[in-house]
């Protein structure tokens, strides 16, 4: 074998967190080099945030064109090319990937092609090359399964799968409670399939305040979303065939001891979306001391550290807020701790906002109203809250619910959680968590002058 190739700093995984950490270490002239073995950009760009915000999007332009009827146009949606918006949402991603390639150029970063595993606690080999790295950062993310359920691997996709349709199905079945499967049947429903959605247990989106899954279930059973609640899947069937499938499912529906068989079919297609796996099994990482938990995610420190002396975690490997802003910036803290003499540079887990791209967009930051109970008391909070119709929908025939949570604690009335369901939340939500971040009182938020006529405004006049 050929003597080993040495560099400061040796990444594996080119998404949102490997491409940020690499690059930042680059400018600060660090020699690094990045492995990736799928396209580079990760799953953000390929098969997770970007490629599903396209589809949002085109789900709620189908929502605008119904709702300007109301407004005085006579528009007729004579159809709708799922073929377009797919070869155009390819088109754009791999603009993307070919950007974030060049960036990585441009930086003098070494890009690698292929899977990456360690020999040695600094030795990474890919290719039958080894090289060896002072420090090693490990990215490599996370990816959807499909649980061993007869008929499912075989005949479900995953999000991955989503992104590969050629089609519309009109009528298609989700199964899972989180983000994911909740965005996905609210873009089919809103292109217009014949949507069921079958969830673990009568709730879903349970990671947040239950303000938020509350509302956007009313707003999807209201939008023609069939949930199917406590429901425990048996088994899927293609009564079809290959070119055109029609699936069958079958089910126990129902809480303990109430549990009834039942069958929904005719689906053309099935998406699981029912969780995510750290992707560390071909890494080898049994001759390194790196320790991973019972779902195979890697343990790392508050610093990013894993137990093995210069290796570090970051993004959904780590299981810990899987959010391409947070293995970005993880990635970043990382690089300028190691090579940027910022000896301090670390990412605070707190006030992490995230959104939701349900119909309508959801948002979320700060603790739930059960997490601020439990760490301040139940008499030390004090709950605000707000439902309204958006004025968006004044004149449409269908409105949405707009609501919105804020969570304060102690006498001063510090907020610490921010809760909303309505359309713009997407949007809303960012400038709120900088002053939830900076610990902005429910007073801070009173004397900010509200901006009329806005859904926003409702933050800062709620009594
Ligand atoms: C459908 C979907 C929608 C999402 N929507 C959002 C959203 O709206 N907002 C948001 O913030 N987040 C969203 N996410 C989550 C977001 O995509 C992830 O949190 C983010 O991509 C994690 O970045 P990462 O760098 O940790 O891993 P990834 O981006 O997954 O990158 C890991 C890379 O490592 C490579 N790799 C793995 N093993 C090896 C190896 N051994 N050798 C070489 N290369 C390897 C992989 O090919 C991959 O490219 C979504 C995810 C999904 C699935």
């Amino acid at each position: 074998m050929a003597a080993k190739k040495v560099y400061d700093y040796l990444v594996i995984g080119a998404g949102s967190g490997g491409v940020a950490s690499a690059r930042r270490a680059a400018s600060y002239g660090a020699k690094v080099a990045i492995f990736e073995s799928g396209r580079f950009g990760g799953t953000c760009v390929n098969v997770g945030c970007v490629p599903k915000k396209i589809m949002w999007t085109a789900g709620s332009f189908h929502e605008a064109l119904q709702e300007v009827k109301g407004y005085g146009f006579d528009v007729e949606v004579k159809s709708f090319n799922w073929n377009t918006v797919k070869q155009k949402r390819d088109a754009y991603i791999k603009r993307l990937n070919e950007i974030y390639e060049r960036n990585l150029e441009k930086e003098k970063v070494e890009k690698i092609r292929g899977l990456a595993k360690f020999v040695d606690a600094k030795t990474v080999e890919c290719d039958g090359v080894q090289y060896h790295g002072k420090h090693v950062l490990i990215a490599t993310g996370s990816y959807a399964w499909i649980p061993e359920i007869p008929g499912a691997q075989e005949h479900g996709l995953t999000s991955d799968g989503f992104f590969e349709l050629e089609y519309l199905p009109k009528k298609v079945a989700l199964v899972g409670g989180g983000y994911i499967a909740v965005e996905l049947a609210g873009i089919f429903n809103s292109l217009g399939s014949d949507t069921t959605l079958f969830i673990r247990h009568d709730e879903f989106l349970r990671d947040f305040d239950p303000v938020i899954g509350q509302t956007v279930m009313e707003t999807y059973e209201a939008a023609g979303v069939k949930i199917i609640k406590n429901s425990g899947l048996k088994g899927v069937e293609n009564n079809g065939d290959n070119l055109k499938k029609s699936l069958s499912m079958s089910f126990d529906v129902g809480t303990e001891g109430a549990k009834t068989a039942q069958t929904f079919d005719g689906f053309e297609e099935i998406i699981f979306a029912v969780g995510r796996r750290a992707h560390t099994k071909p890494l080898n990482l049994k001759v390194t001391k790196i320790k991973t938990d019972d779902r195979d995610y890697i343990i790392a420190d508050e610093w990013q550290n894993t137990d093995e002396e210069n290796v570090y975690a970051v993004g959904d490997v780590t299981g810990k807020a899987m959010l391409t802003p947070v293995a970005i910036a993880a990635g970043r803290r990382l690089s300028d701790r190691l090579f940027g003499n910022k000896p301090n540079a670390k990412l605070s887990y707190q006030n992490i906002p995230s959104v939701i791209f349900s119909h309508p967009a959801a948002g979320s930051v700060g603790l739930s109203e059960n997490e601020a109970k439990k760490q301040y008391g139940e008499k030390n909070i004090k709950i605000y809250s707000s439902r309204f119709t958006n004025m968006h929908f004044a004149l449409t025939e269908h409105k949405q619910p707009t609501v919105y949570k804020l969570i304060c604690a102690g006498p001063e009335e510090k907020v610490v959680g921010l809760h909303m369901v309505g359309k713009g939340s997407d949007e809303i939500l960012q400038g709120f968590a900088v002053a939830i971040n900076m610990g902005a009182t429910k007073a801070d938020f009173d004397n900010t002058v509200a901006i009329h006529p806005t859904a926003g405004e409702e933050i800062v006049t709620m009594r």
